[in-house]
């Protein structure tokens, strides 16, 4: 069987940029006969916001986005992930980190990755026995990194379904980086990987910001000795605003919620995502999203950043 999450995070409403992700992974989904799974991702605590993940979920149904099963909260699967964490640590490919961001960012030795995040030097690696001997000797309660491969196990290649074959010298450019989070709670890269394995999904669909976090993901599943789940990936350009920054309150309102508290319709919002999926449309009124299932096609989808306008503003407001 193959399987697709969607998965939102309840950090906030929905806008036109994520929409128009989960609407192409619901195209492909629909077309392809794979199953949809719903999956609420709720870990990353400070930033969730209360009721979005209902709101999330209704702003999908108002589009005509369903799914076959879920949701299925993050939250309620911590056993899983910190069963996952252990058992790294035991076969000794993760390690304890004391190290605070704020200090890896200042420690001068720290490379940059090409975006500018600091590549975590591994000030930490083999440096504590335990969990318990970091916490004891620090006075501090540690993170937990997986240690990256040096060298060629380090390097992931991969073809994405549409961003094409990639490349990327995880140790060198992206370093050991973080699966559980000093509050004891798994951090995003491992709880994905954990998910999706569990979840038997074949598909991943998302934005192209989550690129690089593929090969850390491909070296989890094979570090858990899950090499025969890694899923296909399609990484989608994300929208940006006319300054070419993704997609933002800086921008404006763009949450569906807010579309729609203005009277918008769905139709007249997929109209617009239709345009930026490179959907030709019959007509211009009322379209559903089951209305695109016909002429949708991957390779049509624009192959650069979508540019959010004060024009397609005008357009959603009928102006
Ligand atoms: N929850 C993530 C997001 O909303 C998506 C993670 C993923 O697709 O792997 O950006």
């Amino acid at each position: 069987m193959l399987v697709t999450r969607l998965a939102p995070s309840p950090t906030g409403a929905l806008h036109l940029g994520n929409a128009r992700t989960f609407l192409i992974n619901w195209l492909l989904a629909r077309q392809n006969g794979w199953r949809i799974i719903l999956r609420i991702e709720d870990i990353d605590s400070p930033r969730i916001k209360r009721g979005a993940d209902q709101q999330a979920i209704e702003d999908l149904r108002w589009l005509g986005i369903d799914s076959d099963e879920g949701p299925i909260y993050q939250t309620s699967r911590a056993a899983a992930y910190r069963d996952s964490i252990e058992h790294l640590l035991k076969i000794g490919v993760a390690y304890p980190c004391v190290r605070s961001r704020r200090e890896v960012e200042l420690a001068a030795s720290a490379p940059h990755a090409e975006d500018g995040a600091t590549v975590y030097p591994g000030t930490c690696r083999g440096l504590f026995g335990s969990v318990d001997e970091a916490r004891k000797s620090s006075g501090r309660e540690p993170a937990i990194r997986y240690a990256v491969p040096q060298g060629e196990n380090g390097v992931v290649a991969f073809i994405d379904e549409f961003a094409g074959p990639q490349r990327f010298d995880v140790a060198r450019e992206l370093g050991d980086f973080v699966i559980a989070k000093s509050d004891g709670t798994a951090a995003y890269q491992l709880a994905v990987v954990v998910d999706d394995a569990a979840m038997r999904v074949t598909h991943v669909v998302r934005g192209d910001d989550l690129l690089d976090s593929t090969p850390r993901q491909i070296l989890l599943y094979r570090a858990l000795g899950l090499a025969d789940r890694i899923p296909k990936y399609t990484h989608l350009p994300l929208v940006v605003g006319t300054d070419g920054r993704r997609l933002a309150k800086r921008h404006g309102d763009t949450r569906l919620r807010h579309y729609r508290e203005q009277g918008v319709t769905a139709g007249r919002v997929l109209s617009l995502l239709a345009r930026w999926c490179g959907i030709t449309l019959p007509t211009n009124d009322g379209p559903t999203a089951n209305n695109f299932l016909a002429s949708f096609k991957l390779d049509a989808v624009p192959r650069s950043r979508i540019i959010f306008t004060a024009a397609d503003d005008a357009f959603l407001r009928g102006e």
